[in-house]
């Protein structure tokens, strides 16, 4: 008899734990965001991947303007075909897409990527002043991309913010809009730029404050770091990226098709925008003399 009431006491205190945090969950702006309804967008009826907000109905047609060029330029970075089909959802107002990707209100994105759906606010189409609707597309479609082959616990755990960022950066020339490569150059020269790991972190993913920098500038620099090793090391990079596709481990795969490890690249690139600025220092002074 004893036992029988020990049983139900657990039992009962183990469905009040599942409640508890089930409600707590619903509550939670990441709750919120799985279960909120979808059902006020539409589908546009060229493209019916894209979905739209009835106010952002213009949006959604840029977006499908721009669709085919992003899927191409990323299978073709990539070297693979998307795995499955996806949606986009083209949301009227930047809090509308925080809400579906469980964003505080007020932060500013322009894309995101959950699970199999691309989100993609107004803010997007003016970016500082610049209109990035194209380049917003594609770096999500960069990130769903790899998300299709290797998975989402791997894409946070494996591989390092940097690459994934600078890789959907490379593809889609997105990132440090505003900031120029001089800026970029004396940041990175005096030692204010990111560490170059060689794997992931699931838990607390690297952010731009960890290395006391806004994301324009983390942007850019894994951009700028990114289209170097795709620049000078083409196969190479081709093949890296195919590894790290195919699940490889990041450090090793690195190693093995570059034949030195992430911090020697970055250490090569240092040299190479060393050298790009003394070039640049004598062009000037000769200028002078004449
Ligand atoms: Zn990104």
């Amino acid at each position: 008899m004893k036992k029988k009431s020990l049983k139900i006491t657990i039992l009962s205190i183990v469905v009040l734990v599942i409640i508890c945090f089930l409600v707590l969950f619903s509550r939670s702006l990441v709750g919120k965001a799985l279960l909120k309804s979808k059902g006020q967008f539409i589908r546009l009826s060229s493209d019916t991947c894209i979905l739209y907000e009835p106010a952002a109905k213009s949006q959604a047609a840029a977006i499908a303007r721009a669709y085919p060029d992003a899927v191409k330029r990323v299978e073709e970075v990539h070297g693979l075909p998307f795995k499955k089909p996806f949606n986009v959802y083209v949301c009227a107002s930047q809090n509308s897409l925080n809400e579906y990707v469980g964003n505080p209100p007020g932060l500013r994105i322009r894309g995101a990527v959950v699970f199999n759906n691309i989100y993609i606010s107004p803010t997007a189409f003016d970016f500082n002043g610049f209109d990035t609707h194209k380049e917003t597309l594609t770096h999500e479609m960069s990130h769903l991309h790899l998300k299709h082959h290797i998975g989402y616990f791997r894409q946070r755990g494996s591989v390092p913010t940097w690459f994934h960022e600078g890789l959907a950066n490379f593809v889609a020339g997105s990132g440090g809009e505003g900031i120029s490569d001089k800026e970029a150059v004396k940041a990175i020269m005096d030692g204010h730029h990111f560490i170059p790991d060689d794997k992931g972190r699931f838990f607390k993913m690297k952010r731009a404050a960890d290395y006391g920098m806004q994301y324009p500038m983390l942007h850019k620099q894994t951009k700028m770091f990114v289209s170097y090793m795709h620049d000078s090391h083409t196969s190479s990079f081709k093949q890296f990226l195919l590894d790290v596709q195919d699940r490889a481990n990041f450090a090793d795969a690195f190693q093995k098709r570059f034949g030195m490890d992430v911090v020697s690249m970055w250490d090569e690139f240092e040299q190479q925008l060393k050298a790009a600025e003394s070039e640049n220092d004598s062009t000037a002074n000769s200028n002078v003399q004449l």
